[in-house]
């Protein structure tokens, strides 16, 4: 698993950013997720934040041009050495093609693209019942992953928890329409390449880690 350099993708709410945090803990390749970096800028008042809260409340995509940037400058840090996992980038055709050339750059090989496939009705009920730990960011669900003990987190004892404002209903139907228009023509992007592998996502969280496992040969 050392060096591996991957691609998670599938719709808002189709379990990335978990399946991305359990191949983190397991196999120490670091989790790049552009909506976490992009909510630490909001949060932190930089010149990208300003530009992406907006956008990101309306459910859109930020430009382009901010996130390759971003992207560029992280995997340029040493904890990228062992690999990585990109959770939510690229997300439109002109960020794949911006991450070829980055890895090209940088004389870097994607080994694989995932595609963690949910059909959109059960997206809504995944988006509007998600919460996370305040204090560490380990993720819940109202109902498919509550903490062990109620309102005390698992990992870090923490009991402040947040829900994100774009996780809203009216919110969702925007994001899910930015996701079949700009984010679904990367599949067969990736497939013409021969990178693409597809997992089911539509089950129990422990069975989709394990396919992931499998089709990654770990
Ligand atoms: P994404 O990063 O793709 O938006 P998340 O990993 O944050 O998605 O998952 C969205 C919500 O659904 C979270 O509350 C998470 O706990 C829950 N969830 C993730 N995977 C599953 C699954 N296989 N079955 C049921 N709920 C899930
Ligand atoms: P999700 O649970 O929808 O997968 P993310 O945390 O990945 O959520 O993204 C939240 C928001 O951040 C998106 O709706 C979008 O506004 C912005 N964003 C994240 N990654 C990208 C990207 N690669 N390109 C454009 N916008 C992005
Ligand atoms: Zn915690």
């Amino acid at each position: 698993m050392a060096g591996k350099r991957l691609i998670l993708m599938g719709p808002p709410g189709g379990g990335k950013g978990t399946q991305a945090k359990r191949l983190q803990e397991r196999y120490k390749i670091v989790q790049l997720s552009t909506g976490d970096m992009l909510r630490a800028a909001i949060a932190a008042g930089t010149p990208v934040g300003l530009q992406a809260k907006s956008v990101m409340d309306a459910g859109k995509l930020v430009s382009d041009d901010i996130l390759i940037a971003m992207i560029d400058a992280r995997v340029d840090e040493a904890d990228c050495a062992n690999g990585f996992i990109l959770d939510g980038f690229p997300r439109t055709i002109p960020q794949a093609e911006g991450l070829d050339r980055m890895l090209a750059k940088k004389g870097l090989k994607l080994d694989a693209a995932i595609e963690v496939r949910v059909p959109d009705e059960r997206l809504l009920e995944r988006l509007t019942g998600r919460f996370t730990c305040a204090k560490c960011g380990e993720g819940y669900h109202d109902k498919f992953k509550q903490p062990k003990k109620p309102g005390v987190c698992d990992v870090c004892g923490g009991t402040e928890f947040s829900r994100r404002s774009d996780d809203k209903a009216e919110t969702v139907k925007t994001r899910l329409a930015a996701y079949h228009q700009q984010t679904a023509p990367l599949l067969p992007f990736y497939e013409a390449k021969g990178v693409l592998k597809v997992v089911d996502g539509d089950r129990d969280m422990d069975l989709v880690a394990a396919d992931l496992e499998r089709v990654l040969g770990l």
